[in-house]
């Protein structure tokens, strides 16, 4: 079936017992046994089914499988947010002496965590000197576990290339792992060039209403994990943290998402609530829709502010003369996501005054809401920074980032004016 399908029906086919059509929220901790060895069996891994919240649920299970079938996996673990997947899709196959390679420009909080939080346990972030797969190259060795990247970068809008990302990751036996966050699956499905783990955070597009945080890993069954056992020996060797099981021999396919859920969901417990599960199966039915008004808005938006007089600059990789789009258009066709950056001409000052006069966008730092979004990072995400190192991380003072909404295009650009207009009064 088509991927607008899938959001609305995949992982489910209604409740057996009750007739729900909507998939029940099981708002419960722990699920009854039917003997001392219907539990043993469950704990053995020997028998499919529900043990306890913390290790998996009923409603976050039909998440999981509507997530898998969206991007082509065989298996995914959903999480309490897109941190918690980006940190255990590491862990989960890193340990001291590791490093991980990436590309440079990474989500704020996924950039410390592989440059300040993961160096704390021994395992180092390698950070490419450029997006090309021959620099991320450079820095592969052999305790490099997993080479990691976001198909479209937030907040730069740099499309990754996958196929070339992912072709030199496996010359040199490692899996490729990809942020899929900003493309979400109806732009772009990163197992079709070659990535072996998808990671998301479902607070964005995916809930699509700014409500609720949540996070999925999603499992390729592709990567040949036997074929380097003592690297990935987490997988292919008994481990101890869970009796002993093999998870390649018990799960075959799946043992990268069964040891994440069996090891680090279970022991360190970042999962997510049911009733949110429950929330995220209600945007992603819309995901499809949404996205496509968004895609339509933000060119609209971009061509606006191209052609607008207080506009400096725009960064929009659907614009034929911009450095993002040859790569854009190879991933993601004529599609562009609704994440854009732009210039207000005359600095810090009109920037900040067009940003206050905004009155249908809203002034914060998410994305991927219904609602029209804006940011100015100057005084806010890289307030911290000094003026050179906010210029290295591609933040200047007149810059304004926009998540365009699904509102009408003529009530969007109708703000944008006006609120140009205040930047010079
Ligand atoms: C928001 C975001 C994250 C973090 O997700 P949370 O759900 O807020 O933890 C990770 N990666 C990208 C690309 C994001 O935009």
């Amino acid at each position: 079936m088509k991927r607008e399908t899938l959001a609305i029906h995949a992982g489910y086919d209604g409740d057996p017992i009750t007739k729900a059509v909507a998939v029940p929220i099981y708002q419960t901790i722990a699920f009854e046994f039917d003997s001392a060895a219907h539990g043993a069996a469950l704990f053995n891994l020997d028998v499919q089914g529900n043990i306890y919240t913390r290790i998996g649920n009923p409603t976050n299970a039909v998440l999981e499988k509507r997530v898998a079938a969206l991007e082509g996996g065989v298996e995914a673990l959903s999480v309490s947010s897109g941190m918690a997947a980006i940190h255990y899709s590491l862990v989960n196959i890193a340990e001291q002496g590791n490093n991980i390679v990436s590309l440079p420009q990474l989500y704020g909080a996924t950039y410390t965590l592989l440059a300040h939080i993961l160096p704390k346990q021994g395992i180092a972030g390698r950070f490419a000197a450029s997006d090309s797969p021959a620099d991320v190259e450079k820095l592969i060795d052999e305790n490099t576990r997993a080479v990691f990247c976001e198909s479209v970068g937030n907040p730069a809008g740099n499309v990754a290339d996958i196929e070339g990302l992912a072709k030199v990751a496996h010359q040199h036996g490692v899996p490729l792992i990809v942020d899929n966050t900003v493309a979400t699956p109806i732009l772009f499905r990163p197992f079709e060039y070659g990535a072996d783990v998808i990671v998301h955070s479902m607070t964005k597009f995916m809930g699509g209403h700014g409500t609720t945080l949540g996070g999925m890993i999603v499992d390729s069954g592709k990567f040949p994990w036997k074929d380097h056992a003592d690297r990935y020996y987490m997988l292919t060797k008994p481990e101890p943290a869970y009796h002993d099981v093999v998870y390649t021999e018990q799960y075959g396919d799946a043992a990268y998402v069964a040891r994440c859920r069996t090891v680090c969901q279970r022991n360190t417990g970042s999962t997510l609530a049911p009733l949110n599960g429950f929330l995220l199966l209600q945007g992603i039915e819309t995901m499809a829709l949404r996205v496509e008004r968004h895609v339509a808005n933000a060119r609209k938006v971009a061509e606006f502010l191209r052609s607008h007089k207080q506009v400096a600059w725009v960064n929009y990789a659907g614009f034929a003369d911009s450095p993002l789009y040859a790569m854009a258009q190879r991933y993601l066709g004529d599609a562009r996501p609704s994440l854009l950056t732009f210039g207000v001409k005359g600095g810090f000052e009109p920037g900040v005054k067009c940003f206050d006069a905004m009155k249908l966008f809203k002034r914060m730092v998410n994305m991927g809401d219904a609602k029209s979004l804006s940011c100015h990072p100057a005084s806010t995400t890289h307030r911290q920074l000094t003026p050179e190192e906010q210029l290295k991380a591609g933040v200047t003072p007149e810059m304004i980032r926009l998540s365009v909404g699904i509102e009408h295009i003529d009530d969007i650009l109708a703000d944008l004016d006006q609120a140009l207009r205040a930047s010079v009064a």
